[in-house]
């Protein structure tokens, strides 16, 4: 699945310029004009990158910057600020509140696709590279196939899909809700257990003969790719 890019700025017509730009490098975009509407949309889907804008109504990005760095779920996403001050010392400010990198407005397009892609890749390398690899396991993104120790494994298209998700991110535990809201979609209603029947034909297909599974269920939580398989194996 295509990184996830949230903005936050509320120009809209710089916002409407980035999505246009950002998606057509073929990332998924949302935009939204305050950190309230961040909030909201972080709970649907957590962004793998995040553009911000300085000058917010409400909270400023300073300080939605400073409380999502302290936040768990938050701590680790990339942060992008984009502000119309160019001054060494608010760069500084920016920079020491726990943001990635700055652009100052009027920034170059190209300029900041460049570093959005670096950002994205030192964050989870596996985001944009074509094959995943963990363990015997291995995954192409381009031809959509799926081999373990070699041998190709069959998986039908939600299997697929949903293999790729938790490869993407190993040993981190998703819920079924954030399961079925990044392989199946929003605007898919369809009951948790699904994801259960899901994990459950994901399992019989790559482990077939073999002693270790890489999908960890979580009690009470959901499922995570086990980093300790892709070591051990
Ligand atoms: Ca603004």
């Amino acid at each position: 699945m295509a990184p996830f890019i949230l903005i936050v700025e509320d120009e809209a017509d710089l916002a409407i310029m980035l999505r246009y730009n950002l998606e057509a490098e073929g990332y998924r975009v949302a935009t939204v004009e305050s950190g309230d509407e961040a909030s909201l949309q972080m709970r649907e889907e957590m962004p793998d990158l995040i553009l911000l804008d300085w000058m917010l109504p409400g909270l400023s990005g300073i300080e939605l910057c400073r409380r999502w760095r302290t936040k768990d779920e938050t701590s680790r996403v990339p942060i992008i600020m984009m502000t119309a001050r160019g001054e060494e010392e608010e760069r500084i400010r920016g920079l020491a509140t726990g943001a990635d990198d700055y652009v100052v407005k009027p920034f170059s397009v190209p300029e900041l696709l460049a570093r959005v892609k670096a950002h994205l890749r030192r964050a989870n390398p596996s985001l944009l590279s074509n094959a995943l690899k963990s363990g015997d396991i291995e995954l192409d993104r381009q031809t959509h196939r799926v081999s373990r120790s070699g041998k190709e494994v069959h998986l039908g298209p939600t299997e697929y899909r949903l293999l790729e998700y938790l490869m993407q991110s190993p040993g981190r535990v998703y819920s079924r809700e954030q399961l079925l809201d990044g392989v199946w979609g929003h605007d898919v209603y369809v009951d948790e257990r699904t994801v259960d029947v899901h994990v459950g034909r994901l399992r019989k297909a790559i482990n077939r003969g073999r002693v270790k599974d890489p999908i960890r269920t979580v009690r009470g939580a959901g499922y995570a790719f086990d980093e300790k398989f892709a070591v051990a194996s």
